[in-house]
């Protein structure tokens, strides 16, 4: 039986198009410094891109309850993907660039002393409320099924909840997969959607949300 939350009328397509297109303005009046609306053929899955979650291993897996193995699986996501039609991508600019900052290869006590002096969080977490409240707003204009990606492991809390401590979520309406955990190639799709992503480079960091639309 489908949910009461399934149960909306269907918006005429018109009236659908008028909603998805004001949804951009909207998400630059939140904050985002790039939004559009792209078909969702753009948006890339490649089994790749969650290897790389364990390989090398992220400090994030296994231990934070919106990312893998504790997410749907790579083919679970495409398959419900394709039901959509169109998606919101979006970007929020930080304030500092993405060059290689260590003197040696990177290791977790770099890495975390390199997410703690490029303010990584504040970042994620801008993103993160952003990606929420487009959602929300989605969901109002009638977008029944708007479901929001973020970028980077759920940091809504300093620390996750211990893994099997059998604990739930503490922010459940707000905890949102990354589109990179859901397999999403994050670098491929900017590129489809005609936005700038650079790795590694001395141009500032892009950190990029995606919201299912229908
Ligand atoms: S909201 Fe907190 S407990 Fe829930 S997934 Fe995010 S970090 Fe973990």
């Amino acid at each position: 039986m489908e949910s009461r939350y399934c149960q909306m009328v269907p918006m005429p397509s018109a009236d659908k198009d008028a909603r998805l297109s004001k949804l951009p303005a909207i998400a630059l009046s939140l904050g985002a410094d790039e939004a559009k609306i792209i078909d969702i053929e753009k948006v890339v899955v490649d089994k790749r891109v969650r290897l790389k979650c364990s390989v090398p291993i992220c400090a994030s897996y296994a231990r934070n309850l919106m990312c893998p193995p504790n997410v749907i699986s790579v083919e679970e996501f495409a398959d419900t993907l394709s039901l959509y039609a169109k998606a919101l991508i979006l970007q929020v600019e930080a304030d500092y660039d993405s060059t290689d900052k260590s003197e040696s290869h990177l290791d977790r006590r770099i890495c975390e002393e390199l997410e703690e002096s490029t303010k990584t969080r504040e970042w994620q977490l801008k993103l993160h409320r952003i990606v929420n409240q487009l959602e929300a707003i989605a969901f109002k204009e009638g977008f029944r099924f708007a479901a929001g990606l973020i970028g980077g492991d759920c940091s809504l809390c300093p620390d996750c909840v211990v893994p099997h401590s059998g604990e739930s979520c503490r922010r459940p309406f707000e905890a949102r997969p990354s589109m990179e955990a859901m397999g999403i190639d994050v670098s491929k799709t900017c590129e489809n959607a005609g936005l700038p992503l650079s790795l590694s480079s001395k141009r500032k960091v892009r950190w990029t949300g995606l919201v299912l639309l229908h």
